[in-house]
């Protein structure tokens, strides 16, 4: 700590050459965040001091939180669905394993996910105490069912399905699925944090929300392709009984009862998220996801065109392709099966991909 403080023209010098070590977004194919839109900037700064961990007092803010589930909710074919703001979809995940786990009351509970669930239910599994069971994929990179079914027995509190996989943008027959948990009476959980803000807004995409009887709770994150500042992810339940299982008493609070994760929770991003959806309503959504798509089947030309062919053809904007370079000054990110792996979000453009496309033919 220093002993005298910095004046606040040198403070921010320091913080400005600091930020210049930062990435730009322009030439990172990596990452499932993206530049937050101007309007979710605009709101986080109104509500930067609000809490919802403490609603009573940001009654503002919280009706906010209460509009975003309902417009998400009415997304994924449930408007009276019960949810809250996350920090993002690690959270949702454990939140979600969570009450799978109280619902059924299991003495050693054990969960199938798909192989290639996003890394965040290790976690969840670990802290939660819960036997991670992985069913394989079939060569289409999407959990083959029957081999899940298999690994199903008495001590099973639940399944997972993925809708946009985090490695090959695919998404997991959730019908199938949905008839399974339906079947055996088990909680479904679908993993939409990157494909709950894309597939709604294109045509003929696979079901895999509320629309499906059998899907117990959804993770959908605005900090991806929602286009708000960080951090924010939400988590959906049908049965709004669901959070009573993770709700604890919270004595000195506005409110009497916490159902979430984490305590103090942050009204930005929150605001944020909601400025986005209601700025751009449903046609200019649908334009953003065109055109994160296009960019997609562009890239998936491009690259084999110049004899990389793409994994799977994805059903969101993430393309990964058999490329074992990476051209110099360009940030992408490698699958567990060693795939390239692109997302086109919407800081990347046309111009970029050309960019990058001459330079990957030029490796
Ligand atoms: C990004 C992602 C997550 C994790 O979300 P965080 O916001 O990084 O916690 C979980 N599942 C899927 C499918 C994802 O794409």
């Amino acid at each position: 700590m220093l002993e005298d403080g910095l004046r606040e023209d040198e403070l921010f010098r320091h913080l400005s050459s600091i930020k210049e070590k930062d990435r730009s977004y322009r030439k990172v194919l990596s990452s499932m965040c993206s530049i937050p839109h101007p309007v979710a900037v605009r709101a986080h700064n109104i509500f930067i001091e609000s809490n919802l961990g403490d609603p009573g007092l940001f009654m503002g803010t919280a009706s906010l939180e209460a509009e975003l589930i309902e417009r998400l909710g009415s997304l994924m074919s449930l408007p009276e669905a019960c949810g809250y703001a996350t920090s993002g979809g690690t959270e949702s995940n454990i939140q979600a394993l969570r009450i799978a786990r109280e619902n059924a009351g299991k003495k050693s509970p054990n969960v199938i996910i798909p192989e290639s669930a996003h890394f965040s239910f290790e976690k969840a599994c670990d802290i939660l105490s819960i036997e991670m069971r992985q069913a394989p994929s079939t060569e289409k990179y999407i959990v083959d069912t029957e081999r899940m079914e298999d690994l199903i027995d008495g001590n099973t509190i639940g399944m997972v399905g993925v809708a946009g996989t985090t490695e090959y943008g695919t998404v997991d027959p959730i019908e199938h699925l949905s008839d399974i948990a339906l079947d055996r009476d088990l909680f479904l959980h679908v993993d939409a944090a990157f494909g709950g803000l894309v597939l709604p807004f294109i045509k003929g995409s696979p079901p895999f929300d509320f629309r499906l009887d059998g899907v117990s709770s959804i993770s959908v994150d605005p900090h991806k392709m929602g286009m708000s500042t960080i951090p924010c992810g939400c988590i959906m339940v049908r049965n709004p009984d669901f959070f009573r299982s993770t709700e604890v008493d919270t004595p000195y609070l506005t409110v009497k009862k916490e159902c979430t994760l984490c305590g103090t929770r942050p009204g930005g991003p929150v605001a944020g998220a909601l400025a986005v959806l209601d700025h751009l309503g449903r046609k200019g959504m649908i334009e953003v996801v065109e055109r994160c798509m296009e960019n997609t089947r562009f890239l998936i030309r491009g690259m084999e065109e110049l004899g990389h062919p793409v994994a799977v053809q994805p059903s969101v904007n993430v393309a990964s392709f058999s490329c074992d370079e990476t051209p110099d000054g360009w940030i992408v990110s490698r699958t567990r099966h060693g795939h390239m792996r692109t997302v086109c979000m919407p800081h990347i453009t046309r111009e970029t991909l050309e960019e990058f496309l001459k330079d990957v033919g030029e490796m």
